[in-house]
């Protein structure tokens, strides 16, 4: 059996029709400025010898972990572009007790414009939003790429003097500290040594700690800590309304198809894939 279920309207059909126009001025407005990185599944395969077929290699359709382009994560980035996106709810739910450090858990509901399509695993880094982030390397070499870069913010504040007092100050990299190579924390004299920008070590132009030519440097080998201002990177997880348009019927003969905005919600990437492209603002 099968049937038929046509749609049914008045004789004439009462409309009030959305302005779309409102939307893409309301984003414009209110919104805030985002990079935006569109995502492409890798198209590298690892070759893999299966043992029970001999020496033959077989492609498994896994990431290869040695590829160059994407370096085993199985995603590249594209059309890396600042656009303005609403930024709804910006929530960050530092694990406390987590064994891998802070700020496990963040999420943004995002709202872009029509023509800014979001879709899964897209890299969303907040340049207006600032973010405070603590980190453990191993020293390796003369500069260190952080998971993300540092970057500068200035902030109001008043003086110690006068609370009245308006100043601007300039914040990056907050504090450092280091452990030697035998996992002792270096002191000066009984409290952990404190490493001073400018003296110590710089930021280069990409947000990586330069120790080249610093009064004290961490020894090679040695675990260093760095609390630093950086933008949050968010990944697009769920798209609670993939697709939207509706018809809209404004000083035109027939109702015409409208694209709506996107929405998206996104989670804190707490580190950056290597391979992936550096991010910066
Ligand atoms: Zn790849």
């Amino acid at each position: 059996m099968s049937y038929t279920l046509p749609d049914y309207h008045t004789a004439k059909p009462f409309r009030v029709d959305h302005d779309e126009r409102e939307d893409y001025d309301q984003i414009h407005t209110k919104g805030l400025q985002v990079k935006w990185e569109s995502a492409h599944v890798c198209p590298c395969s690892a070759a893999e010898s299966m043992v029970f077929t001999g020496a033959t290699a077989t492609l498994t359709k896994e990431p290869d972990v040695d590829c160059v382009a994407c370096s085993g994560s199985g995603w590249l980035y594209h059309s890396a572009q600042t656009i303005t996106a609403q930024v709804l709810g910006n929530e960050v739910s530092p694990d406390l007790f987590a064994m891998y450090g802070s700020n496990a858990y963040g999420m943004i509901r995002l709202t872009t414009q029509p023509q800014h399509i979001l879709e899964h695993r897209d890299r969303i880094t907040g340049l207006d939003m600032r973010f405070r982030r603590t980190e453990r390397k191993t020293r390796a070499g003369a500069v260190e790429t952080l998971a993300f870069p540092v970057v500068s913010f200035t902030e109001q504040t008043g003086t110690t003097l006068d609370a009245t007092s308006l100043q601007t100050v300039t914040l990056d990299m907050l504090h450092v500290t280091a452990a030697d190579t035998s996992g002792d924390i270096v002191l000066d004299g009984a409290a952990p040594r404190e490493y001073v920008k400018g003296t110590d070590f710089t930021i280069d132009g990409d947000g990586a700690v330069d120790w080249t030519g610093g009064a004290n440097v961490p020894p090679l080998g040695g675990v260093v800590t760095y609390t630093y201002l950086t933008n949050p990177v968010f990944l697009v997880y769920n798209l609670p309304f993939a697709s939207r348009q509706t018809y809209v019927r404004r000083k035109t003969a027939t109702a015409v198809l409208k694209r709506l905005p996107n929405h998206a919600d996104c989670k804190l990437a707490p580190f950056r894939f290597p391979g992936e492209a550096a991010v910066s603002s």
